[in-house]
């Protein structure tokens, strides 16, 4: 069994699926290379197929890989089978065994390693305690809330004292509110027992608010690995920054370029933009998230002039559809008190009007 590391070092892990009747072969992994040290929270991020399970069931042991290797330290961890790489791992739907109690439900990793009854009981209490669920350890699952047997999951994962926690989705069952608070409680019990997570899902504020890093994933490949500040605000190609909601994107022409700082202008929009990538081609896709336009009252730097198509009311602040002088139509958040028809004055600073090379975004805009 693996026990407590200073490093996990994943070093081009590729999973591909055999050719099938009528189906192809698939890379569903495509050489996902990283280190994760002993105490962060990685989260795996990227829309439905893009690989995510497919990299936690490679790491804890339930798929084979294809090519590449993964290291606890200077052991080879790859070649081990599930059980000897002794990793917690929390599902979506919990899995818990429903005729068994809540206690015995967590006691069973230890059963199966063979810990004496004493030691067991007082590591299922010291679990459910981390869990806030000891109250409840008599009842069967079915008794038990959504969250509440997430918690149950949770606890079954660490009562083994994992040196990492594989966690697949846990949250997706669950209502908004009670996702919310969960995730608090999941932040709550990493941090308590200082050891490495690593955890799938495609909802960004999910990844952004527990992660240390973050794995953004497309077709099998890491788009970016950073941590969720950098990701936000530097996406690190277009389809990290579509996925981190840049609605707006827009081809325009190359001026001028000075360093990162680039000139662009287009369809009735000149502005200063940030240069992402190197812009080779004349051409840079535009990228600017809705909420970081100001509304102002007289043209400034980086401003333009518009008109508002639509409104939508989201009650902390509006969605405003519009339209700049050139036809283009761009989506606005903002707290000004704007209506259809009016004439509006938009700002934007320049590092958050990002461009991007048009070449990698071919074929990807709608
Ligand atoms: P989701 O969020 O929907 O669970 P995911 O990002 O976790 O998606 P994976 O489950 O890792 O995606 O699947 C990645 C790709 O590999 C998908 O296109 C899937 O269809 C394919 N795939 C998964 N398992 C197999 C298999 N056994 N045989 C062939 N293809 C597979």
């Amino acid at each position: 069994m693996t026990s407590d590391f200073s490093e996990l070092r994943l070093d081009g892990v590729t999973r591909r699926f055999a050719a099938g009747k009528g189906v192809q072969s698939f890379t569903a992994l495509n050489a996902l290379t990283m280190t994760v040290k002993r105490g962060e929270f990685i989260a795996l991020l990227g829309p439905s197929g893009c690989g995510k399970s497919t990299a936690l069931n490679c790491l804890a042991g339930l798929l084979p890989l294809t090519d590449g290797g993964i290291w606890l330290d200077d052991t080879r961890i790859d070649v081990l089978p599930p059980e000897k790489r002794g990793f917690g791992m929390v599902f979506q739907n919990y899995a818990l065994f429903p005729h068994m109690s809540v206690a015995r439900n967590v006691a069973f990793g230890l059963a199966m390693r063979g810990v004496p009854a004493a030691e067991s009981a007082q590591r299922v209490k010291r679990a459910l305690d981390l869990v806030q669920l000891n109250s409840q350890a008599h009842k069967l699952p079915g008794q038990l809330s959504g969250g509440q047997q997430q918690r149950v999951a949770i606890a079954r994962a660490i009562v083994i004292e994992p040196p990492l926690v594989l966690m697949d989705e846990p949250l997706s069952n669950l209502d908004a509110k009670l996702r919310l608070e969960m995730r608090a409680e999941i932040r709550r019990i990493h941090r308590e027992l200082g050891r490495s997570t690593i955890y799938v899902t495609h909802d960004q504020d999910e990844a952004l608010s527990l992660a240390d890093r973050v794995v953004v994933m497309k077709d099998g490949v890491a788009q970016q690995i950073a941590e969720p500040q950098r990701i936000y605000a530097e996406p690190a190609n277009l389809d990290v920054a579509r996925f981190m909601g840049y609605r707006n994107l827009v081809e325009l022409d190359v001026r001028s370029e000075s360093g990162a700082s680039v000139q662009l202008a287009g369809s009735g929009l000149a502005l200063n933009a940030r240069a992402m990538q190197p812009l080779a081609s004349g051409k840079a896709m535009l990228a600017i998230r809705p909420e970081e336009f100001d509304v102002v009252s007289s043209p400034v730097d980086n401003s333009f002039a518009a008109r508002v198509l639509n409104v939508e009311y989201c009650g902390h602040d509006n969605i405003v559809d519009v339209e700049v002088a050139g036809g283009l139509k761009l989506i606005v958040r903002t707290t000004a008190r704007l209506r259809v028809g009016d004439p509006v004055m938009l700002a934007i600073a320049p590092d958050k009007a990002l461009a991007y090379s048009v070449d990698a975004a071919a074929g990807m805009v709608p």
